[in-house]
């Protein structure tokens, strides 16, 4: 299973059950249609059996596959068109009784399709077959179908509507700090690590700032933790304001926080933190006091270990505090223009370790 971070891969509510949900419906496919299959074979319908023969055989080669753990082979989405076979020949064929194959088809689609697609998927399908039950069998039952079928529709759109809010809630809850709305630890995990295999793949650079609140606890201590929790949401709500859309934030501990900023080497990222910084410095977090932050700023070097990364930021934001906070520290020495008296540097040699 993909990792919840993607904010939903796919516009699918089932997108993440897939497999299971192919693999349970093989079983019930081969079971239930082999016969249909066989049937129209004997009363010299060779062609309806073929494509009932290549539903069957897909979701049987998929099921195993999956069963064994292999990607399965055939993209479930080429069945639309064995199945659309079967549904027009079997509404030329057998009028009404033909129809009610119209019925699984569109649960189908909710089933193998994103939401949208299977809306207007199940639409077109509404569309082509209402006037075949019209010519083929006659009016009354044609509309009748069309309203049954239509009603269907809509029902199936909002139970996968609804269940896709509950995901999407779900998601939110699993991924993010509930009080500041910033992402976790497990997501920072996941992301950081992805960031290094970039890294060692493509060499494409990324840096994490480690921003911490200066002297918060006499924040908490001096106006309550009301006010402290206040600073907290003010603070996230600036930073996503001023984030790119690649970047992540994450709360990594009470008052601390990483900014992820990809593709960005940590000349960039010292003049981002530098702003990040002054924009602090500047905004009003509360009414009661200023708000300052000290942060730490770490690139990543390939075939790096998240913790050595994340150590290295951790090692530039002790420094940042040694030096007297509000400031922001680069682990290795940067040169970036105008900025020499506010982002302090220190070489590898100077590295103290921070005791916890
Ligand atoms: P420094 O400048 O060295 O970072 O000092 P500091 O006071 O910011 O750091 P310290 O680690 O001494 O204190 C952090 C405080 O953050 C202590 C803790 O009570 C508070 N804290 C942690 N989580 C929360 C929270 O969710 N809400 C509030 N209001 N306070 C919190
Ligand atoms: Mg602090
Ligand atoms: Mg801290």
């Amino acid at each position: 299973m993909k990792p919840l971070l993607h904010y939903l891969p796919e516009d699918s509510v089932l997108a993440q059950s897939r497999e299971r949900i192919m693999y349970l419906l093989a079983y019930v496919i081969a079971i239930l249609l082999t016969p249909f299959a066989v049937n129209n074979f004997i009363e010299n319908r060779p062609a309806l059996g073929v494509a009932i023969m290549l539903i069957v055989g897909t979701f049987v080669a998929n099921g195993v596959a999956i069963r064994i753990k292999k990607r399965p082979p055939i993209p479930f989405i080429l069945l639309l068109l064995p199945l659309g076979t079967c549904l027009v020949y079997s509404l030329i064929t057998q009028g009404l009784y033909g129809a009610l194959w119209c019925y699984p088809a569109l649960l189908f689609c909710f089933l193998i399709l994103p939401q949208r697609i299977a809306i207007a998927t199940s639409a077109v399908l509404l569309m082509i077959a209402t006037p075949m039950v019209y010519v083929f069998v006659n009016e009354g039952t044609a509309v009748r179908f069309a309203v049954s079928l239509g009603l269907n529709i809509v029902i199936v759109s909002i139970i996968t509507g609804v269940v896709a809010d509950l995901q999407r809630e779900l998601f939110e809850q699993a991924a993010t700090d509930p009080l500041t709305g910033a992402l976790n630890r497990r997501q920072m995990e996941s992301l950081l690590s992805e960031a290094l295999e970039r890294r060692a793949r493509s060499a494409a650079p990324a840096s994490v700032l480690l921003v911490d609140i200066d002297h918060f606890k006499s924040i908490n201590d001096r106006f309550g933790h009301h006010v402290g929790d206040q600073v907290l949401k003010n603070l996230v709500a600036l930073l996503k304001r001023h984030m790119r859309k690649l970047d992540r934030l994450f709360r990594t501990g009470g008052e601390e926080f990483l900014l992820l900023l990809a593709d960005t080497k940590s000349s960039d990222a010292v003049v981002h933190a530098e702003r990040i910084r002054i924009l602090i410095s500047q905004a009003v977090l509360t009414e009661l006091a200023t708000v300052t932050v000290s942060i730490g700023v770490a690139e990543c070097v390939p075939n790096q270990q998240i913790e050595a990364w994340i150590k290295n930021a951790d090692d530039a934001l002790y420094f940042a505090k040694e030096e007297g906070r509000n400031r922001v520290v680069c682990e290795t020495p940067v040169t970036v223009d105008g900025l020499s008296d506010v982002a302090l540097e220190f070489s590898g040699s100077d590295r103290r370790t921070r005791d916890r």
